[in-house]
């Protein structure tokens, strides 16, 4: 995993108010950051720059130390982490784990490919469901194999984009709580977009508040909760 940071990061669509504006994070390497705001406030404009989805307008982004603002997104190597998961569907647990090191042809032998995806699926508690099929997991099992595909082939940070929005308030609850719990065991650096409240209260490290584009505070959640 690696650090990301934000320098002066502007985005501007045309030439109306800028959709981000200024904005500057140092995101710790293991850090779990949550981007929290309402509606058009420039979480997923955010979150796209990040992943090379969208060209910055101005300000620097760096993925461990360097400068990555030109790079594309498959050069960032980061992972986004989706609502629908992406998994195929015939292939088994390990298999979907396994994906990464299978598509870098001859980079790893069959020893190899074992040893990382049993040690991500120890992590992630998937030893037991490796022989299964995406299609008779739960919601979270499959999110989980996903981070364990991202696990496999290093990736610099997780991205989330609303991960729970989709879902109903009781499974909305259990996935929060295993979210949780993960990022607690794996250290891994991530960066969380949602405009819910109490997701961005329980699950991370510090929350940054966006307002029309523009950072209004970032602090740990209890930082937060205890100001006036
Ligand atoms: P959020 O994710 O917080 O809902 P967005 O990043 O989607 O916010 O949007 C931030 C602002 O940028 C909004 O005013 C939105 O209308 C505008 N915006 C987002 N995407 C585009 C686009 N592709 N073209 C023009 N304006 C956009
Ligand atoms: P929402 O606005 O509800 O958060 P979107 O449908 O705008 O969701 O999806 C978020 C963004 O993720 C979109 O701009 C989409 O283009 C982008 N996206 C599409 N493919 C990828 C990918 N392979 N990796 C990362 N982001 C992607």
């Amino acid at each position: 995993m690696a650090s990301i940071t934000l320098k002066n990061i502007v985005k501007k669509y045309g030439d109306g108010y800028p959709a981000v504006n200024d904005v500057s994070i140092d995101i710790d390497d293991g850090e779990f950051v949550i981007l929290v705001g309402p509606s058009g406030c420039g979480k997923s404009t955010l979150l796209r720059m990040i992943v090379g989805l969208e060209d910055i307008t101005d300000g620097e982004l760096l993925i461990g130390g360097e400068r990555v603002n030109e790079k594309a997104p498959r050069d960032r190597n980061l992972a986004m982490v989706f609502q629908n998961y992406a998994l195929y569907p015939h292939l088994t647990v390990f298999e979907n784990i396994a994906f990464p090191m299978r598509l870098a042809k001859g980079q790893f032998s069959e020893d190899e490919v074992k040893e990382k995806v049993n040690q991500a699926a120890k992590l992630l508690e998937l030893t037991e469901h490796l022989e299964r099929k995406p299609g008779n997991l739960s919601g979270g099992q499959r999110q989980r194999v996903a981070m364990g595909r991202a696990i496999v082939r290093d990736a610099n940070a997780f991205l989330f984009d609303e991960p729970l929005s989709n879902l109903d308030a009781k499974l909305r609850g259990q996935m929060r709580a295993e979210i949780s719990r993960l990022q607690r065991s794996l250290n891994t650096t991530s960066v969380y977009v949602t405009h819910d409240q109490t997701e961005a209260m329980t699950l991370g490290d510090r929350v940054a508040v966006l307002k029309k584009g523009v950072l209004q505070q970032i602090a740990s959640p209890r930082e937060l909760y205890e100001q006036p």
